[in-house]
């Protein structure tokens, strides 16, 4: 099937069987040497490469880099010694006997060229020149091979999910908010002045709504939007892989969901192993994160009750903890004020420690603790002599959050895993609420205006233990919700969602949102709840991330084919711009009520 108007065949099938065969190819001049009367041309199309020759000087005049040309010839073997063993076809070229240029090009901003990325030969420009034109960064051949994958992952996914009796349902994006902790981006409705849509932060209230409709089972490739604070690596714009399933609960989901994950990365020849299910509270313990990176050890020690008639001040707290630097001793002083500051930059006040040197306990927090202290210290923390210890005290969920940010900078620094290895998890058991503040400080935006915000989204079920209590000590509630996790990244995250009226309404209240407010803004699911709903359960995948782990890119910018840049702009089109003044008065954006 390839084909068409404009050729025979793509250049990716001209190979030795076809010796003789006459051809007409279309595609890029990827490269061109004149070798004296005899031009030599790679030409390029989205199969690959091959070699045309020009023996006419006059048919290879003005052809440059990147034109499109339409080259006529035969298939012939190449002379004895002149193959390419890098090319698949490098044993054959074709002479041409009619070329044609079908568009010219201009000289391009930085070279694209096939030949010259396989040599390693490639200069790339800024990843602002990238994306400014990124359709000629596209027509790399590695760009498009990750384009590849990430149309075989979704094409394995589809597959896994139809065999299980799923269907594929597109559901609108010009929607009412669905809150997940994010602000939503708004879309001025021009018919009716004054009122806004709001983008889909996810389908989450849409699939329950499918649900509710007999669905069962339902998924889609869904874009979600989420207009959040600046975080490394994140898209204002991304893809969900969402799923939901009807009279299902949480092993159902899970069972389901490793079975669409294992064939997902079978793509990129990753087995996902059997995954282990951890709780939250172990993973904050262990690894201060709840998504850990489980490639390796190195855990957290909590020292809470060691140090609990402590002198030093700054370890009178709630949680004391510490994480160890194997063979730490060694650095300069200069690295551990670097250490500082890298704490500050984390909010921290500072980043404490102990240098165990030469028998001795060096270090600002030595001179501190008890002799006792001293004394116990190492076999506390299994520190040896030439270790470092780094420490965290005062709030138990801040401290353990930043001993495992320095566990995974450690981590990096000692090489303590191969960065080619996969290991996945499930984290579950998450407390149902957080507070607000925290939520705050983090960048989100709490749903509802109490002292807690949701975990997850409002929607998740709390644990059945806590059913009946869960709205007298929001902060020890723990709800169905579970997340994947591979290698310290969250690549998807769901949970038992709540059908019933009464306690959908008590979760609202929690979060602040009393019942005048939860009817206008969520008064269709309460009333949808009424009418029999199915116990359902679901997940969804950050498909971006799952890419990018996969194809081991490193930022999910690289696996989409046009992503926004630093503050969600768009370097290509020069989205977002700004609108004439008779968009505005249509849109309404300035009409005031
Ligand atoms: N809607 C949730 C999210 O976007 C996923 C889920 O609960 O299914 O994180």
């Amino acid at each position: 099937m390839t084909s068409t108007h404009y050729r025979s065949h793509s250049v990716g099938e001209i190979d030795k069987s076809m010796l003789g065969s006459c051809v007409h190819l279309i595609g890029w001049v990827d490269r061109i040497r004149d070798h004296g009367g005899v031009t030599f041309i790679d030409l390029r199309d989205a199969s690959g490469l091959v070699q045309v020759v020009i023996n006419d000087e006059q048919q290879a005049r003005g052809i440059k880099v990147e034109d499109v040309i339409q080259v006529e010839g035969k298939v012939r073997k190449r002379p004895e010694g002149e193959e390419n063993a890098k090319l698949a076809n490098g044993e054959v070229e074709v002479e041409a006997s009619k070329i044609q240029i079908v568009s010219e090009a201009s000289a391009l901003p930085f070279q694209v060229s096939t030949s010259l990325e396989n040599s390693g030969e490639l200069n790339l420009p800024s990843e602002e020149t990238r994306l400014r034109y990124r359709y000629l960064d596209l027509r790399r051949a590695s760009m498009r091979k990750v384009l590849r994958t990430r149309s075989d992952m979704a094409k394995a996914a589809r597959e896994a999910l139809d065999s299980m009796g799923f269907m594929e349902v597109e559901t609108p994006t010009l929607i009412k908010s669905t809150p997940e902790g994010a602000r939503d981006f708004l879309v001025p409705a021009r018919l009716s002045p004054g009122n806004w849509y709001a983008l889909p932060q996810s389908p989450q209230l849409l699939k329950q709504l499918l649900m509710i409709g007999g669905v069962e089972r339902y998924y889609q490739f869904a874009r979600c939007y989420r207009d959040e604070d600046f975080r490394a690596d994140r898209q204002p714009e991304f893809t969900q892989l969402d799923i939901e399933m009807g009279y299902a609960g949480k092993e159902d989901v899970m069972a389901m969901a490793e079975a669409v994950m294992r064939k997902v990365w079978a793509v990129g020849g990753i087995d996902i192993g059997t995954l282990e299910q951890m709780p939250w509270k172990q993973a904050m313990d262990e690894y201060g994160s709840d998504k850990p990176d489980i490639r390796f050890g190195n855990k957290l020690k909590d020292l809470t009750d060691f140090f609990k008639s402590t002198p030093f001040r700054v370890f009178q707290a709630p949680y004391v903890g510490a994480v160890l630097y194997p063979g730490g001793a060694s650095l300069p002083r200069r690295q551990f004020d670097a250490w500082q500051d890298w704490a500050k930059q984390k909010g921290a006040k500072g980043l404490a420690y102990i240098v165990f040197r030469d028998g001795e306990l060096l270090g600002p927090v030595a001179k501190n603790i008890s002799e006792d202290e001293r004394a116990g210290i190492m076999a506390a923390s299994g520190a040896k002599d030439g270790d470092a210890l780094f420490f965290a005290a005062g709030e138990k969920t801040a401290s353990q959050k930043l001993l495992g940010a320095v566990r995974l900078e450690i981590a990096k620094k000692c090489h303590m895993y191969d960065p080619k290895e996969y290991k996945f998890l499930w984290v579950v058991d998450f407390p149902l609420f957080k507070k607000a503040s925290e939520a705050k400080s983090e960048g989100d935006a709490p749903v509802g205006e109490g002292a807690w915000t949701s975990e997850h989204h409002p929607f998740t079920m709390p644990k059945e233990e806590f059913l009946d209590t869960f709205d007298k000590d929001p902060g020890s509630v723990l709800s169905d919700a579970y997340d994947m996790v591979c290698n310290g990244n969250e690549i998807g995250g769901g949970s038992v969602r709540i059908h019933d009226q009464d306690v959908q309404q008590r979760v609202f209240n929690v979060l602040g949102i009393g019942e005048k407010e939860a009817e206008e803004k969520f008064g269709f699911l309460l009333e949808a709840l009424k009418y029999g709903t199915p116990p359902c359960a679901g997940i969804a995948f950050g498909w971006d991330r799952c890419v990018e782990l996969l194809t081991g890119k490193g930022t999910i910018r690289e696996v989409i084919a046009f992503p926004k840049f630093g503050a969600g702009k768009d370097l290509l089109t020069g989205a977002p711009s700004s609108i004439t003044a008779l968009q505005r008065k249509e849109a309404g954006v300035d009409y005031e009520q």
